[in-house]
């Protein structure tokens, strides 16, 4: 296999998503919240890294680039309406940009919410969306709205099952606890919790993982389901009229749980 994907942990629960191109050793660096992690992998495995892609602003995605930038001298891709450290390519919803060492086309999606100028790299069927989507979760609300967000969320459900989610963050088995309480008669939950803990004493990462699974026990992605809707009623004592009011509340219960 010439391309492959490499979840570097960073912080504490960061993963900086690397997408490389073993027949010319070149790679893409997706939110460097750190360097140093980066530039020693690039020096052992002898890869010329060419781009940093960034999806919001927040330290832990953006700490690295200017170490990064320092060493390598690349461009850094980023959102056009968030202060991004070195930024050189300012992009907005639709804005579609080519890596031609990759081979890759990248598609811009607006998917602000939890930073109000979040976006999302699409490419290939592949998503990476920084902290807006996590497997089982969501992104907390640290700049845009309810409605933002769940609108944001909206627009990645109507992508193709197959689309493989690269999250930001190793927060899996958390959102599933989270997710249970919301929908304790989910089996899909109790599978996948099986499946993450196996991985998790493997040190492997959850991620990616498809839209399609994320779809039957992701309780963010099943606002409009009755059984979501219920518990959120019942947990919120709110009169829920719509998927964007039980969005609200649920985040909101997330947000104590
Ligand atoms: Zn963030």
């Amino acid at each position: 296999m010439t391309m492959t994907l490499k979840p570097l942990p960073s912080l504490s629960d960061n993963y900086i998503w690397l997408f490389i191109n073993h027949s010319n050793s070149t790679a893409v660096i997706v939110d460097p919240g750190t360097a140093a992690g980066c530039e020693n992998f690039f020096d052992q495995e002898s890869i010329q890294p060419v781009a940093i892609l960034v999806t919001h602003r927040h330290w832990d995605h953006v700490n690295g680039i200017e170490q990064l930038v320092q060493r390598y001298n690349i461009p850094v891709f980023g959102p056009a309406t968030e202060p991004i450290p070195c930024l050189t390519n300012p992009l907005s919803h639709d804005d579609r940009f080519s890596i031609p060492e990759l081979k890759l086309d990248f598609q811009i999606l607006d998917i602000g919410g939890h930073t109000e100028g979040h976006i999302g790299y699409l490419t290939n069927n592949k998503l990476f969306c920084g902290d807006t989507l996590f497997s089982a979760g969501c992104g907390r609300l640290l700049g845009g709205t309810a409605a933002q967000l769940h609108a944001s969320l909206n627009r990645i459900s109507q992508l193709p099952d197959e689309t493989a989610i690269y999250c930001a963050h190793e927060y899996t088995l958390d959102n599933l606890r989270f997710a249970q309480a919301v929908e304790p008669g989910n089996t899909d939950i109790q599978n996948r919790i099986d499946e993450v803990k196996a991985l998790r004493r493997e040190n492997l990462p959850s991620l990616p993982v498809s839209l399609q699974m994320e779809k039957r026990y992701n309780p963010f992605l099943r606002t409009s389901q009755e059984s979501v809707m219920q518990a959120v009623v019942e947990h919120s004592g709110q009169q829920i009229e719509n998927s964007e009011d039980c969005f609200r509340y649920l985040r909101m219960w997330k947000d104590g749980f």
